[in-house]
């Protein structure tokens, strides 16, 4: 990914290497009262914002993630009850996009996305026509994203918790903010929880290198909020995000709060904490900012903000 171009072609101005990336507001936010109840991960952010664009009209399908057994499955839904069953994390990579593609075969021309930063980066790359093509339309109107520090590797993760329980119990899965350390593994009557450190070996390695802890591409990235787990913390980054947002609150869907300058700051640090970690990893694989036929990069930052980055 060059970000420097992207953010020149999606946001207009040279990627900053701020924390953060580009934004107007971040406020707390969970469900209201007129969003349905569910097995939320935290708030319920995520399904109530997807639930009001259906219902205004700004979306006409959601592409969320759900469940197959124990994989994460894509999911095309446009019905505020599917909705609902796709909430909650899945922690391992999934291929969310190809419902957007099925949605795009299927006539969609308004399509809402709940997407991990990596997902959210291809659907930016992607809404760029970076094949210039003729007959590109780009059929996704909203990106909701997630932020995300790391994903798992699925069939690793499964090969894992297979050897320590029955698969078929599992009802959700959560990784609690720092300094917790665990995956907590539900299994209905009772709770598992793994350190950090036995799973961290699943890891997909080119999450390692990503730079994006926040979904900066998405117009509205949502994360748990520190001390609050039945808490969002919400990023409004564009002025559909903002549209959005003034609509779920007026409807009843979402209910904000201000967010709490400490949460703000640690946000910040985690964020950069990833930024300067991928960076490392790409330069030990030889992966960064490359020049020349042939010599592939996974990711290019000016110089000036790589050294900005790792100051
Ligand atoms: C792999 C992963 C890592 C995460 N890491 C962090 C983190 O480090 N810090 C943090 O604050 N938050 C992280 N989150 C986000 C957090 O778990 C919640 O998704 C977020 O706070 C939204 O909560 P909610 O109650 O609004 O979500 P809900 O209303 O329950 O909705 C969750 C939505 O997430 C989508 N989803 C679930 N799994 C996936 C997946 N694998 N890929 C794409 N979409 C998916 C579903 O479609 C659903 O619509 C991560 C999420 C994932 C999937």
């Amino acid at each position: 990914v060059d970000l420097t171009e992207l953010s020149t072609r999606v946001r207009g101005q040279p990627y900053s290497g701020e924390p953060l990336g580009a934004f107007e507001q971040v406020v707390t936010a969970r469900a209201g009262a007129g969003q349905g109840r569910g097995r939320f991960q935290a708030g319920g952010t995520v399904s109530a914002l997807m639930t009001c664009a259906l219902a205004a009209g700004m979306i006409d399908g959601a592409v969320l993630t759900d469940r197959d057994g124990f994989y994460p499955r894509p999911r095309l839904v446009s019905d505020p009850v599917e909705v609902l069953e796709c909430a909650g994390s899945k922690y391992m990579a999934a291929p969310t996009l190809a419902a957007v593609n099925e949605g795009r075969e299927r006539g969609y021309r308004k399509l809402g996305v709940a997407a991990t930063p990596c997902q959210a980066t291809s659907l930016a790359l992607r809404g760029t026509n970076p094949l210039e093509r003729d007959d590109w339309t780009d059929v996704v109107s909203l990106v909701v994203g997630l932020f995300c520090t790391w994903a798992l590797e699925p069939r690793k993760l499964e090969a894992f918790l297979r050897e320590r329980m029955d698969l078929t119990r599992i009802r959700a899965m959560d990784i609690p903010p720092p300094p917790a350390e665990v995956l907590v593994v539900d299994l209905g009557d009772e709770k598992t929880e793994i350190p950090l450190a036995q799973i961290r070996p699943l890891i997909p390695g080119t999450c390692l290198v990503c730079p994006d802890m926040t979904s900066e591409w998405a117009d509205l990235s949502v994360g748990v909020l520190e001390g609050r787990p039945d808490w969002n913390t919400l990023i409004v980054r564009t002025a559909v995000g903002a549209e959005l947002l003034e609509r779920a609150v007026r409807d009843g869907y979402l209910e904000t709060g201000t967010m709490p300058e400490a949460g703000l700051d640690h946000l910040k640090q985690a964020s950069a904490a990833k930024k300067k970690r991928a960076i490392v990893r790409a330069g030990e694989l030889g992966l960064l900012n490359n020049d020349g036929e042939g010599r592939k990069s996974m990711l290019r930052i000016s110089a000036e903000v790589v050294e900005r980055i790792m100051a």
